[in-house]
């Protein structure tokens, strides 16, 4: 991977990054710095911002100076400014999917056909749902109730490395379109695309401190930022570790927040699915060396087709791709980080220690310094390890059920909540088990598919709170209901 950084400046993938803050419309660069790494290579790809509290101050100070004439644009005054942010991620896909790939391995092929063309979504269906749904009135006890949005105050946006730039626009977009400000802190293993996004807002007319990036390290700049005073909102994405302290700060500042948090999900094969449609489906899970929050972990297979399904299943991932993320042959990428490698080797350690059978994979692959095996794990009990932890790496479980109770059992029985994927033949089976899973989103016989104005979050350690449609913009919207006497006059 090419890159050259020096402070203030990188260029990553043939492209020019800045490394520094992007704070009130001006990049600010700072004496500390934290090195930036490829997944794939490890080599240096900048030397980035490391913010401070002074940092984080002036972020959010710019934020709150930008407030007042953002907010009083109105959407429709806003709209304009989210369209053309969008059509500016469209025209620069490639350039946005390069930096990405190159920073955080997702695989070059799925950010350009899908992944950044979401971002731009984001902001598209935001800026039209917030014209669209302003203000609801109904008559009732001879008043007018009229229900209005007041754009709550600067925001404080927090993303993870696994999705840092769709992430970043999923929380933003309904942020600045209900009135917000945005202070965003990307991911230290991954923040080049969130940099990008700043100039995109420039070159968009955002005007200055209405989006703002401040870089840094999680427990130092984006501790300092959440706290802030002048924050009115905090939308996390990340891990219940962080989510709680973050939650913790958010609570003595008495400041709303939303928190999308892991995932250890179940996906569910019926005796009457479609087997290759599921197969494919379980095997997929491995997309993104299995960093995907989403993504269901543990696969819970009805006992009649179990054999079957096991077969099959090792058939469709031993025909997996280790390598280069930019490679179209490529499935599944390195992991993010040594950290992050390590982590996920003790897991499966630990598994093997406490007699879970390693059925495939179970080691670290020598595609490159972080590529680990797909790996799939039998588990001696439903209470071990890596049946109620979530992992974040290419590592699934298999467990078997005999009947329908008895698999949404096993679905339900850890603390996350995130998602489910279930995979039947039967319109009966599909209802009662969607309605049964505990979870945030749960898909029949697909995955991923989403609407953006239906509601997102997570349920148990998964997550507070919803994000998507009208359920962000009433998030980052304070609700105030004026009522109106049968006739008032002028
Ligand atoms: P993480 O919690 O370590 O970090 C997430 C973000 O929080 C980073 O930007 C980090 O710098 C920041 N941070 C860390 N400590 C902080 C603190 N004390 N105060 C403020 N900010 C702080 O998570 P990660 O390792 O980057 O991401 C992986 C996790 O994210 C997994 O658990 C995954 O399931 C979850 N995730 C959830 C969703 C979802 O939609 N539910 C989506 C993607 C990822």
């Amino acid at each position: 991977m090419s890159a050259h950084s020096t402070s203030g400046s990188a260029v990553v993938a043939g492209h020019r990054v800045s490394p520094d803050h992007y704070i009130a419309g001006r990049r600010v660069e700072t004496e500390r710095r934290f090195e930036d790494r490829a997944p794939y290579d490890r080599s240096i790809l900048a030397e980035v911002a490391c913010g401070s509290e002074e940092d984080a101050r002036s972020a959010a100070q710019a934020a709150a100076d930008a407030f007042p004439a953002w907010a009083a644009l109105g959407p429709s005054g806003r709209a304009p400014y989210l369209h053309r942010l969008a059509d500016l991620i469209d025209a620069n896909v490639d350039r946005l999917a390069d930096v990405e790939c190159d920073d955080m391995a997702m695989l070059l092929r799925s950010l350009r056909a899908r992944v950044i063309a979401r971002g731009a979504r984001n902001y598209r269906s935001y800026a039209d749902l917030a014209v669209a749904h302003q203000e609801r009135d109904w008559h009732s006890n001879d008043t007018w109730n009229r229900v209005q949005r007041m754009p709550a105050g600067p925001a404080a946006v927090i993303t993870p490395w696994n999705a840092p730039f769709m992430l970043s626009t999923w929380k933003t977009a309904p942020a600045l379109a209900a009135g917000c400000t945005v202070v965003l802190k990307p991911p230290e293993w991954a923040p080049l695309s969130c940099s990008l996004l700043a100039d995109l807002t420039e070159e968009a007319g955002f005007p200055p401190g209405v989006f703002n990036v401040l870089q840094g390290i999680g427990e130092e700049a984006g501790a300092a930022l959440v706290g802030r005073p002048e924050i009115r909102r905090i939308s996390f994405t990340g891990s219940p570790e962080t989510g709680r302290a973050i939650g913790v700060t958010a609570a003595r500042n008495l400041v709303p927040f939303t928190a999308e948090l892991g995932g250890k999900n179940p996906l569910i094969v019926f005796a009457d699915a479609d087997l290759d449609a599921a197969v494919a489906k379980a095997a997929g899970q491995y997309d993104d060396a299995g960093q995907v929050c989403l993504a269901g972990t543990r696969l819970l297979v009805e006992e009649s087709i179990a054999g079957q399904f096991l077969e099959r299943f090792k058939e469709a991932a031993s025909q997996h791709v280790l390598g280069d993320p930019r490679d179209d042959a490529t499935t599944v990428s390195p992991l993010i980080h040594p950290d992050h490698l390590a982590r996920v080797e003790g897991f499966v350690d630990r598994a093997r220690a406490v007699g879970d059978r390693v059925l495939i994979g179970g080691e670290r692959s020598d595609a490159g310094e972080l590529f680990y095996q797909p790996t799939l794990i039998e588990p001696a009990s439903n209470e071990t390890e890596i049946v109620q932890r979530e992992v974040f790496g290419p590592v699934l479980t298999i467990q078997t059920f005999a009947d329908e109770a008895e698999a949404v059992e096993l679905a339900n029985s850890t603390e996350y909540g995130l998602s489910g994927i279930v995979y039947t033949g039967s319109a009966e089976r599909a209802e009662r088990v969607g309605r049964a899973v505990r979870a945030g989103t749960v898909w029949v016989n697909t995955f991923l598919v989403r609407d953006l104005t239906a509601p997102f979050g997570g349920t148990g350690i998964s997550g507070i709170g919803r994000e998507g449609g009208d359920y962000a913009l009433d998030f980052y919207s304070d609700l105030k209901t004026l009522q109106i006497l049968d006739g008032t006059t002028g």
